[in-house]
């Protein structure tokens, strides 16, 4: 419940409008924390509630604020504008009973606005870094009464080369009474680098439980020849599967247009999300897969990065994710809330090792399908065949559709240490240590 939490009678009144009943995991961990003005570090997926994780906390510091609204006292930064704009309604939605306002800077919106809005001095800001130093640089935006600061998805302001930028908006700051940082992941050396400078003494909360993940998602993986084998089985798995809404993740935004073109030719109403696409794009995009007018989505990560889209219930990896963290974040899309969700990733030759690796770092097995109508010759590495029982794949059963599942029944053998390298032993490099190609986006 979350009256459990020492929360404003309104904000509480919001939550119960907006029928959250039961706090999620991360819920639960952060708010009795951050309401103590704790610094947090919380390593948690979208999906896992935590927008709310911090928002709340935020606004029942300023909720009670008598003096009349003159300065900036919140300031969250995301990666993205849809994560941003989403962060807003959020925001909005749990401040409906307060008087508390909120504004928000993004890249692809018009300058001069923003700084009309600025003058009105939000109580929450809300944005991205680039456009927020823009601001600051034109000397419009004022930031030495900000109280709380929040890095949402810092792991991937670092990914996309924001973190200087975070970083110098961080000590525009200086008299900021808490901090709290979110990331999907627990990141490398330059995530540990901005939590040694951005935080005191923070509360480490890890709520990014992989065991979570398979919880209402089944997770299988189907064998092709070649890319273009693999655009049969995705159209095969678009007629026949049942979904309301589906998403077909591509490393590349080269193989995104392509397949969107695909589809678009075969009469889907597909869209198509990644860095090229301007912000007018990326808006129409969203808000035709929110409201049904488009069902598929087609995105490289970065762009589908923190998407909230409800119904999202098939996840296609055409391209395998490059580590374990961001297989995780991609498959996080559906299955929520208690729904069903299905994801298959199509696995070539040449994406067998990452896969495995991915297998291992989750600690689980994906499940191995044939679909007969578009079965390929390619069923994996050659020695595991030959031996059949070294991957221990087994066929189990035929579905009402005719395709076979075979069901992989290898364990681990051995306890994966908790640091131990996931490297496959053809000399991939260890997963984790992985860098995604900055080009990719
Ligand atoms: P987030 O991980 O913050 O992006 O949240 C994912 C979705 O779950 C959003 O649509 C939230 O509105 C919703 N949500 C978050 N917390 C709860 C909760 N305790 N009960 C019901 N829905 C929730």
């Amino acid at each position: 419940m979350f009256s459990q939490f020492a929360l404003h009678e309104r904000l509480l009144k919001a939550v119960d409008e907006l029928k959250f009943v039961e706090p999620t995991p991360v819920q639960a961990a952060a708010i009795p924390l951050a309401l103590q003005g704790r610094d947090l570090r919380v390593t948690a997926q979208t999906g896992s509630g935590k927008t709310a994780a911090f928002v709340l906390p935020m606004l029942n510091r300023l909720v009670d604020l008598k003096q009349k609204r003159v300065e900036i006292r919140a300031l969250v930064l995301l990666p993205t504008r849809e994560l941003a704009q989403q962060t807003l309604k959020e925001v909005e939605r749990f401040a409906q009973f307060t008087f508390i306002k909120a504004g928000l800077i993004t890249g692809g919106e018009d300058f001069k606005e923003q700084a009309a809005m600025l003058r009105k001095v939000p109580d929450v800001l809300i944005g991205t870094p680039g456009r927020l130093l823009e601001q600051l640089n034109a000397g419009n935006l004022h930031l030495e009464h900000v109280q709380v600061i929040v890095l949402d998805e810092a792991d991937r302001m670092l990914d996309m080369g924001f973190s200087e930028d975070v970083e110098r908006l961080c000590n525009e700051c200086p008299n900021r009474e808490q901090t709290m940082l979110f990331s999907a992941t627990t990141g490398g050396a330059g995530l540990r680098d901005m939590i040694g400078k951005v935080l005191k003494e923070p509360e480490h909360l890890m709520l990014n439980s992989v065991s979570q993940l398979a919880e209402g998602t089944r997770q299988q993986i189907i064998t092709a020849d070649h890319n273009q084998h693999k655009e049969q089985i995705v159209q095969w798995l678009l007629q026949n599967e049942t979904y309301e809404k589906a998403i077909i993740f591509t490393n590349t935004r080269v193989m995104a247009d392509r397949i969107y073109g695909h589809l678009v030719a075969k009469d889907y109403k597909a869209f198509v999300l990644h860095g090229d696409k301007d912000q007018k794009d990326r808006k129409l995009a969203i808000e035709r897969l929110k409201q049904g007018g488009a069902k598929i989505l087609v995105a490289t990560d970065v762009a589908a990065r923190g998407l909230d889209v409800d119904g999202l219930d098939l996840v296609i990896n055409f391209d395998m994710p490059r580590s374990g963290d961001e297989y995780v974040h991609r498959i996080g899309r559906t299955g929520r809330a208690g729904n069903e969700g299905l994801a298959v990733s199509l696995i070539c030759h040449g994406d067998w090792n990452l896969m495995s690796s991915i297998e291992r770092y989750l600690k689980q097995s994906f499940e191995r399908r044939v679909i007969k109508e578009v079965k390929g010759t390619y069923t994996g590495p050659k020695k595991v065949k030959a031996s059949g029982k070294a991957a221990g794949v087994k066929k189990k059963k035929t579905d009402k559709k005719g395709d076979k599942k075979v069901a992989a029944k290898r364990k681990p053998t051995a306890k994966p240490k908790p640091n131990a390298p996931l490297a496959s032993a053809d000399g991939l490099a260890p997963l984790k240590r992985r860098k995604p190609a900055p080009a990719a986006e």
